[in-house]
């Protein structure tokens, strides 16, 4: 399973931005070319300068749009408040306004050295130090953010599962990808004499719980790059297709791992094609890939939601009923289970769903439901 999670840095303009996620999300024409048809979603900023897309920024019309793409679930993703967000004031000011129009992201990415940054010792923040004018992290984590990335990345392809030396390692033997699996090598070593800075890189996994300085608790996510030559090479517009190579791709399907793509879509386009004919080709490997069935390309909420409800659910089966318990907010799509006899009723927290159910040789399986995002067109 599979999520891109692109910081929106440098991405000139509105244009730019919904023609990317246009492009990803639908099978229709777009300046990009025609559409992938997948399921990737985006980030946003509030208080930018001029020159790089932000909402504060957009003319209503864009902002109304941004906000439809919230309610779809193709923006899924905070990146900070914004260069130009100092002060808790900017943070109230943003929160008010996706409240006032009832769009919940769920997901923070912190960004370059942004004041409103979680991440206390890559990201240099102060959003969650209440002794700091930018303090939001209360607002914030009572908005509903619940996943935070903090600055942490790997060059390891597939999370959850035992940590491999890097697919340009295993595929091209280089001195850069020997220099990049040592790096990685490093911080497991590190972890593994007790600093908590890379403790995600010894278990190599995905999630972990994370404690802001304020006390309140968070689920960091850790990100990944394969790229050959580092975790911040080809982390843009044009590298994208030589991070994402047949050999990763297949580095994460043989592992059966779970990975949140590193990368900044809108950084480095192509004026006549934004994006280049090589990251055209990274999309589409990732669309046969799901097309063959081999991945499930989802957006990073929705990997990580599904990853958070397999972790915490709770299940009471009878041969006529399985109820399903999942924390507030967090939905049961994609679950799936072994079964034997009559489709039994199904409830998730009291509230009856319909199971899909999938006949592989003498086994059978219930299944949730995995509904496509439906995107919506600008009116
Ligand atoms: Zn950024």
């Amino acid at each position: 399973m599979l999520a891109v999670c692109s910081d929106l840095d440098e991405t000139p303009d509105a244009d730019t931005y919904f023609a990317i996620a246009k492009y990803l999300n639908t099978g229709e024409q777009t300046p990009i070319g025609k559409g992938v048809g997948l399921e990737i979603g985006n980030t946003l900023f509030f208080d930018m300068a001029p020159g790089e897309f932000s909402y504060w920024g957009a003319c209503e019309a864009e902002r109304r749009y941004a906000r439809a793409l919230i309610h779809s679930g193709h923006i899924d993703c905070l990146h900070s408040f914004g260069d130009l967000a100092a002060t808790r004031d900017h943070a109230q000011r943003a929160l008010d306004e996706l409240e006032r129009h009832n769009c919940r992201i769920r997901c923070w990415v912190d960004h370059a050295i942004a004041p409103s940054n979680l991440g206390p010792d890559i990201m240099a923040g102060f959003g969650d130090d209440p002794e700091h004018e930018v303090y939001h992290a209360d607002l914030t984590l009572a908005y509903g953010i619940r996943y935070v990335w903090v600055g942490r990345v790997t060059a390891c392809i597939g999370q959850n599962v035992p940590y491999s030396p890097t697919t340009s390692l295993r595929a091209e033997r280089s001195l850069q990808s020997l220099i990049n699996t040592g790096r990685d090598i490093a911080k497991i070593a590190r972890a593994t004499l007790g600093d908590d800075k890379y403790g995600m890189h010894r278990g190599n996994l995905l999630m972990r719980p994370f404690a802001l300085r304020d006390g309140q608790r968070a689920t960091e996510f850790i990100r990944c790059n394969p790229h050959p030559h580092g975790v911040s090479v080809g982390d843009d517009a044009l590298g994208f297709g030589q991070a994402i190579t047949e050999a990763a791709l297949g580095h994460l399907i043989q592992r059966r791992g779970v990975s949140v793509i590193y990368t900044h879509l809108g950084k480095h386009v192509d004026a006549e094609h934004i994006l280049p004919a090589q990251t055209r080709m990274g999309f589409e490997r990732l669309a046969d890939a799901q097309h063959r069935g081999d991945i499930l390309i989802a957006t990073t909420r929705r990997l990580l939601d599904y990853l958070t409800a397999r972790q915490t659910v709770q299940f009471e089966a009878s041969p006529s009923l399985v109820a399903l318990t999942l924390p507030s907010g967090i939905p049961g799509d994609g679950l799936a289970w072994r079964w034997q006899g009559e489709t039994p009723r199904v409830t998730v927290n009291g509230r009856d769903v319909s199971p899909v159910r999938v006949e592989e040789g003498w086994r059978t399986w219930l299944t949730l439901p995995w509904p496509r995002l439906s995107f919506p067109l600008p009116d």
